[in-house]
């Protein structure tokens, strides 16, 4: 599963070096400070490096979620 959506829109227009599209999926990379939540993500294809910075809101949400692909 991709979890490109979570990803600023400029971070999604990116693409892996051979053009495809960025498969980004979490690491266990999750950091939160006051008022927002940064979760890190990695490309499957190509290990590029990601950061998502979502609020507490979109973090519940989706916490599930990243805490079962983080790693
Ligand atoms: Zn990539």
């Amino acid at each position: 599963m991709k979890f490109n959506y979570m990803l600023p829109r400029i971070e999604q227009m990116r693409r892996c070096k051979d053009g495809r599209e960025h498969y980004y999926v979490p690491t266990n990379h999750i950091e939160a400070t006051i008022g927002y939540v940064a979760v890190r993500f990695r490309c499957k294809y190509c290990n590029e490096l990601a950061t998502a910075f979502l609020d507490m809101e979109q973090y519940k949400i989706n916490e599930k979620l990243l805490n079962n692909y983080g790693g």
